[in-house]
């Protein structure tokens, strides 16, 4: 949620601003400390400027601080609450810009609000992932309220959040699994009826169809046109439907047309079939839903599917 623009911000129990950021290490002085939390460029970073700026800066403010996923990304739910791990009454200082974000900065001085902001030095809490709520001074009073709200705030928005470790972690393994996964493209794994029933149906697949792919018909220059989705009785069952244009359609629905260039349609519907799996094996086993699928996800999956037994015997898992 952005800057809200509220005009006398101590005076009200509104929230002024959340966001998610990760646990930087407070910083201490003679008259009290301050808490550091790092947003990444987006929409993170830009609450964390627009808090800092103008009438918020130096506004007194309540702020609460809920650990989302421990710096390796395990989701930290403790029952139905994500844990309450600092809650004080501050004053917003000018936020510090980084390559990739931005620092929002929170003072308390010394006492029990700076007693909370402490908590946050602990070495197990660095690089951890937090939501951030700021509100007017006098939600202190209403505590309950406001815990309600956040949660629901978590849960839709912020339980999804990838930590930078996930991130780079993937990255890292990102090269072995592209390795791996050239294994299983090249086998017959992602043709077969049984994979394809498995990773979706067919109304999903014509959704895909419609929204992803250009129009199927065989000339020279592929047709661009916009399409939808028609039945092709030849094709493989149930997923034998294929892209077409308004323009084409007369031809695709014609037996003769198929039967004359079945070579090139049966081709075509596989390809498309394929990408289709590919792209669904994304959207499921990878750390953001499009980068390379992790394969011990897959080979997880496809066991309790009862398709292992398809993979090729050199797939293994990436440890
Ligand atoms: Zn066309």
């Amino acid at each position: 949620m952005a800057y809200t623009g509220n005009p006398s911000p101590t005076e009200t129990s509104e929230q002024m601003g959340a966001f998610s950021g990760y646990i930087r290490r407070p910083t201490p002085s003679a008259s009290g400390m301050t808490a550091q939390i790092f947003g990444e460029n987006g929409d993170d970073a830009d609450t964390i400027l627009a808090l800092s700026l103008s009438k918020y800066q130096d506004a007194e403010v309540f702020v609460n601080i809920y650990l989302v996923k421990d710096s390796v990304g395990k989701i930290m739910k403790d029952g139905d609450k994500y844990p309450l791990i600092a809650s004080f009454v501050g004053f917003v200082r000018r936020s510090m810009p980084k390559k990739d974000g931005m620092i929002a900065q929170f003072f308390a001085p010394n006492g029990e609000h700076s007693d909370s902001i402490s908590v946050l030095s602990r070495s197990d809490f660095q690089d951890c992932l937090v939501f951030v709520d700021v509100r007017g001074k006098k939600a202190m009073s209403d505590q309950d309220k406001i815990e309600q709200e956040n949660m629901q705030e978590i849960n839709l928005h912020y339980a999804d959040r990838i930590t930078k470790n996930e991130k780079s972690e993937f990255a890292r393994k990102e090269k072995s699994f592209r390795k791996m996964n050239e294994i299983l493209e090249l086998s017959d794994f992602l043709s077969r009826i049984e994979v394809m029933t498995s990773i979706g149906n067919v109304e999903e697949y014509k959704d895909w169809l419609i929204k992803t792919q250009t129009c199927s018909h065989l000339q020279e220059k592929p047709c661009l046109n916009h399409s939808h989705v028609i039945q092709v009785p030849s094709l493989i069952k149930p997923f034998n439907f294929m892209p077409v244009c308004d323009e084409h359609f007369k031809d695709l629905e014609s037996e003769k047309h198929i039967e004359e260039n079945s070579l090139y349609y049966e081709m075509k519907h596989r390809l498309i079939l394929k990408h289709w799996v590919w792209t669904r094996f994304k959207e499921k086993f990878s750390y953001d839903g499009k980068s390379e699928p992790d394969p011990s996800r897959i080979i997880e999956w496809a066991a309790s599917k009862n398709i292992a037994k398809y993979l090729p015997s050199k797939y293994q898992a990436i440890i």
